[in-house]
C-alpha cells in the first residue's frame, strides 16, 4: 500500500487519480494485515486498487467527471466497493473518467485529460488512455494499483484497457450490482475490473459479482469461482469470426493482429468458424438513440436541489431560472448534447421513429449472437478497437460522430447484455498497445477468460 500511494503521488501528470485517499488506504491495509495473521485470506486482501469517480463512496468525494456533483459526498458506498471492502481491497482514491462516462478520450472530464503512460511525455503530443474510463486504464498501466473499477456502457472498460495494453472486461448485464454507481444508460451500464492480467480480472471479478437485492436488474445466478476456470485448456472450443466486423477503412495494423489472434487460438486447439451477425451495422446508430435517451432521463435529477452544484441567481429569477442556469453551468457539451438529443427521440411525435426502432435494432442485434451461439458456437473474436490511441485533442474540433465510431466493435455486446473482455494482443507499427476483444455466451465470463488467457 505505501508504495503505491508513492506512485500515486509522484503520476500526477498522468492525471489518473482525482482524489486520493491515503487514510483509507492506510487503515483498510492494517485491517487487512490483522485478517492476514487471524489466518483470513480474502480473495482481495490488501489489494490496492482505484476507483472510478462514478462509484459512490461514503464519504469521499464521488464526482463523476461534472462539476453539477461538485461537492459530494455520498452517505452511503456502493454495493461493488463494499464487497471489494469486504474482500480486503484497499482503495487509494478516486480515478478520472469522462462526464458521466460520456465519452471515449477521457477528455469531457471537469478534471481535466487522464494521460496514457504509453506516451505521456516528449516532443509528441501525450496520447489519450480511452475513455470514459481513462483514469483507470492509465492507473492500472502505470502500475499505481494492482486493479481498477471500470464502468462500460458501450466500450468503457473494454476500449481503455485496449488503449493502454490491460485487461479489461464488461460482465454479463446483470452480474454486477449497478447500486450506488452512477447511473448513465440503466439498460447498458455494467461494472467490471480493469487490471494487468486476465488471471487478476478473473480475481476482482468475482470479488465483485453476485445479486443484489437492491438493484432490480441484478441477476440471482451464482458466481462461479472465475480463477478456477483458467485452465487453459480450450480444446474442441469454437470461435466465431464475425465478417461484419471486417470493416471499410480497417487499418491494416488491426487486420493482421485480429489475424494473428485467430492462429493463437487455433494453435491452442480451438477451431475458428466464420459467422455472420448481419445487424452489425446497425449497431452504432441504435445504441447513440438509446443510450442518449436513458440518459436525459437519468441526468434529470440534476437540477441543482438535490445534489452538488447549484448557480448563483440573480434577483427576480424564479425556480426554472435555477433549474437552467445550474444544468447550464454544471452540464459540460457532451453531456448537454446527450440530454438534447435524448430528449428529442424520447419526445412524443419522434418517439417511435427513433427510440422504437432503435429497441427493435437492439433486439435484432441481440438475436443475431443468439443464434451464433445456438449454432455451436462458443466465443466470437473481434478487434476491441479500429485504431490504437491518438493524442488528445485530436479530435477536440472534429464532428462528434468521428468520437462515437470509436465504438464500432464494442456497443453490440452492451446492446445484446453480453460479456466482453479486451486483451493486450500486440504493439502497432509505432509500439503502441493493440487489443483484442472476446464475446461469450451469457453468464460465461469464466470460459470467455480461459479463452482470453490464451491471447495474453
Ligand atoms: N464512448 C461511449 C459513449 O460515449 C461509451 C461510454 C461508456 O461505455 N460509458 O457513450
Amino acid at each position: 500500500t505505501d508504495a503505491h500511494l508513492e506512485a500515486v503521488e509522484t503520476a500526477g501528470a498522468l492525471n489518473a487519480f482525482v482524489h486520493r485517499t491515503p487514510e483509507i488506504a492506510r487503515e483498510q491495509a492494517r485491517a487487512a494485515d490483522a485478517r492476514l495473521k487471524g489466518g483470513d485470506t480474502p480473495a482481495m486482501c490488501g489489494i490496492p486498487i482505484g476507483v472510478k469517480d462514478l462509484f459512490c463512496t461514503r464519504g469521499v468525494p464521488s464526482q463523476a467527471g461534472s462539476r453539477i456533483l461538485e461537492g459530494f459526498r455520498p452517505e452511503y458506498e456502493s454495493t461493488v466497493t463494499t464487497r471489494l471492502f469486504e474482500a480486503g481491497s484497499v482503495m487509494l482514491g478516486k480515478l478520472n473518467m469522462d462526464e458521466f462516462a460520456m465519452g471515449s478520450s477521457n477528455e469531457t472530464s471537469v478534471y481535466g485529460d487522464a494521460v496514457n503512460p504509453w506516451r505521456a511525455t516528449g516532443s509528441d503530443a501525450p496520447l489519450t488512455p480511452g475513455g470514459s474510463s481513462g483514469g483507470s486504464a492509465s492507473a492500472v498501466a502505470a502500475r499505481l494499483c494492482l486493479g481498477a473499477l471500470g464502468t462500460d456502457t458501450g466500450g468503457s472498460i473494454r476500449q481503455p484497457a485496449a488503449f493502454t495494453g490491460t485487461v479489461g472486461i464488461k460482465p454479463t448485464y446483470g452480474r454486477v450490482s449497478r447500486w450506488g454507481i452512477v447511473a448513465f444508460a440503466s439498460s447498458l451500464d455494467q461494472a467490471g475490473p480493469m487490471t494487468r492480467t486476465v488471471r487478476d480480472a478473473a480475481i476482482m471479478l468475482g470479488a465483485m459479482a453476485g445479486h443484489d437485492p437492491k438493484d432490480s436488474t441484478s441477476a440471482d445466478v451464482a458466481v462461479p469461482d472465475f480463477e478456477a476456470m483458467l485452465t487453459g485448456d480450450i480444446r474442441g472450443q469454437v470461435i466465431g469470426i464475425p465478417g461484419e466486423y471486417r470493416m471499410e477503412g480497417m487499418p491494416a495494423e488491426i487486420d493482421t493482429l485480429w489475424q494473428q489472434g485467430i492462429e493463437m487460438l487455433r494453435d491452442a486447439g480451438a477451431e475458428t468458424r466464420d459467422i455472420s451477425l448481419p445487424h452489425t451495422k446497425y449497431a452504432l446508430p441504435a445504441y447513440y438513440v438509446i443510450a442518449p435517451a436513458e440518459a436525459s432521463s437519468n441526468l434529470a435529477r440534476y437540477d441543482g436541489v438535490r445534489f452538488g452544484h447549484r448557480a448563483k441567481l440573480a434577483p427576480g429569477d424564479g425556480i426554472t431560472e435555477m433549474y437552467e442556469k445550474t444544468r447550464a453551468e454544471g452540464f459540460g457539451p457532451e453531456v448537454q448534447r446527450r440530454v438534447m438529443v435524448g430528449t428529442y427521440v424520447l419526445s412524443a411525435g419522434f418517439y417511435d421513429a427513433y427510440y422504437n426502432r432503435a429497441r427493435q435494432v437492439r433486439a435484432l442485434i441481440k438475436r443475431d449472437f443468439d443464434e451464433a451461439f445456438a449454432a455451436g458456437v462458443d466465443a466470437i473474436l473481434t478487434p476491441a478497437t479500429p485504431s490504437a490511441a491518438f493524442p488528445l485533442g485530436a479530435m477536440a474540433d472534429a464532428d462528434p460522430i468521428r468520437m462515437y465510431l470509436n465504438d464500432v466493435f464494442t456497443v453490440t455486446v452492451n446492446l445484446a447484455g453480453l460479456p466482453g473482455v479486451a486483451v493486450p494482443a500486440g504493439l502497432d507499427d509505432d509500439g503502441l498497445p493493440l487489443g483484442l476483444q472476446l464475446i461469450g455466451r451469457p453468464w460465461e465470463e469464466g470460459a470467455l477468460l480461459n479463452v482470453a488467457r490464451c491471447l495474453e
